[in-house]
């Protein structure tokens, strides 16, 4: 190890904190110290070459040092770095917003720029409430979200998320919600099995809201794939369902495409794949291309309709952030869509997909495979101790750890969900990467799995 990786690791491990990390462990090893990135691949400060199977976090969308988004990004730096967006615009944000609109499912016209996802799920929350105080039904004032659902960590979005092991703690802090069951098949909550259950899970949305649509403001899910929950991927037919539901029971639909959209799932965005539009999205992580935070709440016109007013009735959407529509990373987004378009990156998308579901069914051979999941290259591999029965390997063995560790050891860097192995690749990897990444996925579960 050089003496520069040295006193790296040393700045580290003394002032950082990190996320989702339990720093009494990471205290104990050496960090991986990402210096570059070059397409899929991130290289090291002692310039090892890793395969970047979970596109940083689910961000990275082409891949790293793309030439249209560094230009971008260079050109928007020679103009200005920032500008606020209260009551003034700056070009690239305005330029964005058209691009996104043109972009997002019909019907969707307007766009509340934000900085990460969390906060764009706040924004839908609250404009939701706010919506129908507007029209004049306040009792109109909760959510249903599923289990298993995540949509970010501050505490409007923590409440309506479902992921006890991340939640739980906070709990007296946080808003009830109506809980519906997740789309989860392989552990149906309700104990059936598709397609004769008919999407049950998704009638248990109706349920709720047949009983209480009165003081129903909005649903709220990730659309096809509940991707912190463990890459659970819905029946088809789910997202419309629920559509439906919410037309009956005059209830707004906030679709949270903050990890499925920008191609993820093979389409631009996940709703598409069912032909309708929420009355409100989500958007975030790829929406840069990966290179710098940026997200937005898309929302129909009848939604910012209910907004508008003079000065003095207050029907302002009181809400905003210091680095809204920062123009670098608009610009950095605009690059990203010029990519999507120059590339003909979703059309080049197919191929991959299908490659992909095709040598994934060979993990099904593996003995402590339970279920391999996929939409798009969004993928759960989830481990079992028996798959008989299904009984997942307690927590503290910690599997997915265990693989995502001899993954590494071949220079594939891949982070899991407890027992759910997680491939998520840039979709603008290559065919070859993505059979390395998933040919060392896989000689990694059996050794992890067989040598106990
Ligand atoms: C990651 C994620 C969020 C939160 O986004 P941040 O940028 O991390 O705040 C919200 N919703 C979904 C579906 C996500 O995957």
């Amino acid at each position: 190890m050089t003496d520069r990786t040295k006193k790296l690791a040393e700045f580290d491990r003394n002032f950082i904190w990190h996320p989702f990390t339990q720093m009494k462990e990471y205290e104990n090893q050496e960090p991986i110290i990402i210096e570059e990135g070059e397409g899929v691949y991130l290289i090291d400060t002692e310039g090892r070459r890793y395969i970047d199977g979970v596109s940083s976090l689910w961000v990275t969308i082409h891949g790293h040092r793309v030439p249209e988004i560094d230009r971008a990004i260079k050109e928007q730096v020679e103009k200005i770095g920032h500008s606020t967006l209260l009551g003034i615009t700056n070009t690239a944000a305005s330029e964005l917003a058209k691009e996104l609109i043109e972009i997002c499912p019909k019907g969707l016209t307007k766009v509340f720029y934000s900085g990460d996802g969390a906060s764009a799920v706040e924004v839908a929350l609250k404009m939701a409430f706010q919506y129908w105080q507007h029209r004049g039904k306040p009792k109109k004032t909760k959510f249903v979200s599923l289990e298993n659902g995540y949509h970010g960590d501050t505490l409007g979005a923590v409440s309506v998320g479902g992921i006890d092991l991340f939640h739980a703690v906070y709990k007296p802090l946080l808003f009830e919600t109506y809980k519906a069951p997740s789309y989860y098949c392989y552990r149906c909550p309700l104990r059936k099995t598709y397609p004769s259950c008919e999407i049950a899970c998704a009638r248990e949305v109706e349920k709720i809201l047949e009983e209480h649509h009165e003081e129903i403001a909005a649903v709220i899910f990730e659309p096809y794939v509940q991707a912190a929950g463990g890459m659970i991927v819905s029946p088809p037919g789910y997202i419309k369902r629920v559509r439906g539901y919410c037309d009956k029971y005059d209830v707004i639909m906030i679709l949270d495409e903050v990890a499925t959209g920008f191609g993820r799932t093979g389409r631009m965005f996940a709703c598409e794949h069912e032909n309708i539009t929420p009355d409100i999205m989500v958007l975030g992580k790829g929406m840069t291309g990966g290179y710098l935070p940026l997200s937005a709440t898309v929302v129909t016109q009848e939604i910012y309709n209910a907004f508008l007013g003079e000065y003095d009735e207050f029907k302002t959407f009181f809400h905003g952030h210091s680095y809204s529509g920062n123009p670098i990373s608009c610009a950095a987004a605009l690059g990203n869509l010029e990519v999507f378009r120059k590339n003909s990156t979703l059309e080049r998308l197919q191929e991959k997909i299908e490659f992909l579901e095709r040598e994934i069914q060979e993990f099904k051979g593996l003995e402590h495979v339970g279920d391999v999941r996929n939409k798009g290259l969004m993928v759960g591999i989830e481990l079992v101790e028996d798959r008989e029965t299904k009984t997942p390997y307690p927590l503290n063995m910690k599997m997915g750890w265990r693989v995502a560790g001899f993954a590494m050891q071949k220079e594939v860097l891949i982070r899991p969900l407890g027992n759910v192995v997680v491939l998520m690749p840039p979709i603008g990897i290559e065919i070859k990467d993505l059979k390395k990444l998933i040919d060392v996925t896989y000689r990694a579960i059996k050794k992890a799995t067989e040598d106990l």
